[in-house]
C-alpha cells in the first residue's frame, strides 16, 4: 500500500468529531492501513476509545512539566496498531493561538519517524474557527484534506458553514461533509442540500445509535466492540470513501438567511 493521507475533521464542539475520527481510524486499521490519530482537543479524548478507555499523557503537559519527551512517552499503540497521540490543551485563561499544536507536532517529528510512515494521519482538531488552532495544521502543511462534520441542526450547520468560509479564506479545499445524525427531522435532506449548495457533497450519514455511546462509555470504538452493528458498516464505508477520495472543492459558504431557511 502506498497511501499518504493527511486529513483533519472539523466541526462544532460536541458534534462527535472524536468518535467519528476514532471509528474511521479503527475501520482503516481493519483494512490493513497504518494509521495514526493525533488528538488536538483540550479534552484529549480522541484516542481513548482506541486504547480500551486508557487516557494517555499529552505532549503539551509533558513539555510543560519539563520532561525530555521520548517517543514511548507520547505515542501509544491502540486497536490494531493505530498509533495514538494527544497534543493536549492550553493553559486555562492563556490559550495557545494554535502554537500548541505546532510545538507538539514539531516535538513529535523530532522524536518519532512514524509520521512519515503512516498511510493515514487523522487530526482531530478543536471546534470552531476561534483562533489560530484551526488553521495551524493546514498552514504548516500537515493537513492535506479537510472534512467537516455536522448534524442537521442550525448551530452545527452554522459552525460548518463558518468553517467552510475559513477554509476558503486560507485557500484550502473541502473534501466533503459528513453528517453525524441527531435524529432531527428531514436531517439527511437538509445536510445533503447544505453540502450541495456550498459546492460539496454529503459523504456519509451516520445514524444516531445508542451503541456508539455504549461502546464509548466502555472505552471502545464501535469497530472493536460492535463490529457487526449497522453503524459499524457506515463507518467502514466512510473510511473506504475517505481512503479513495481524491477530489475536493473550494467551498462557498452560504449567507445566514439561506442557512436559516434550510433548517426551517
Ligand atoms: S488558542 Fe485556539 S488552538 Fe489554542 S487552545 Fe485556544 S482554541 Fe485551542
Amino acid at each position: 500500500m502506498n497511501v499518504h493521507k493527511r486529513i483533519a475533521i472539523y466541526g462544532k464542539g460536541g458534534i462527535g468529531k472524536s468518535s467519528t475520527a476514532s471509528n474511521v481510524a479503527a475501520a482503516c486499521a481493519d483494512e490493513g492501513y497504518k494509521v495514526m490519530i493525533i488528538g488536538c482537543d483540550p479534552k484529549s479524548d480522541s484516542s481513548i476509545t482506541l486504547l480500551g478507555g486508557k487516557r494517555i499523557p499529552t505532549i503539551l503537559d509533558l513539555l510543560r512539566d519539563g520532561v525530555d519527551v521520548k517517543e514511548e512517552d507520547v505515542v501509544f499503540k491502540g486497536y490494531k496498531g493505530v498509533q495514538c497521540v494527544e497534543v493536549g490543551g492550553p493553559e486555562p485563561g492563556i490559550g495557545c493561538a494554535g502554537r500548541g499544536i505546532i510545538v507538539a507536532i514539531q516535538t513529535l517529528k523530532k522524536i518519532s519517524r512514524s509520521l512519515n510512515e503512516m498511510d493515514l494521519i487523522i487530526y482531530d482538531v478543536p471546534g470552531d474557527i476561534v483562533c489560530g488552532g484551526f488553521v495551524a495544521p493546514i498552514r504548516k502543511g500537515l493537513v492535506k484534506e479537510a472534512y467537516v462534520l455536522t448534524s442537521g441542526e442550525y448551530m452545527p450547520l452554522y459552525a460548518a458553514n463558518n468553517i467552510c468560509r475559513g477554509l476558503a479564506k486560507i485557500n484550502t479545499p473541502l473534501s466533503g461533509i459528513i453528517c453525524n445524525s441527531r435524529s432531527v427531522s428531514r436531517e439527511e435532506e437538509i445536510v445533503t442540500k447544505f453540502a450541495a449548495e456550498i459546492g460539496s457533497e454529503l459523504m456519509a450519514f451516520i445514524p444516531k445509535e445508542q451503541i456508539v455511546q455504549d461502546c464509548e462509555r466502555d472505552g471502545f470504538s464501535v469497530m472493536e466492540k460492535a463490529p457487526d452493528s449497522n453503524v459499524a458498516q457506515v463507518y467502514r464505508k466512510l473510511a473506504r470513501t475517505i481512503m479513495e477520495r481524491d477530489s475536493s472543492v473550494m467551498p462557498e459558504a452560504l449567507d445566514d438567511d439561506r442557512l436559516r431557511e434550510l433548517t426551517k
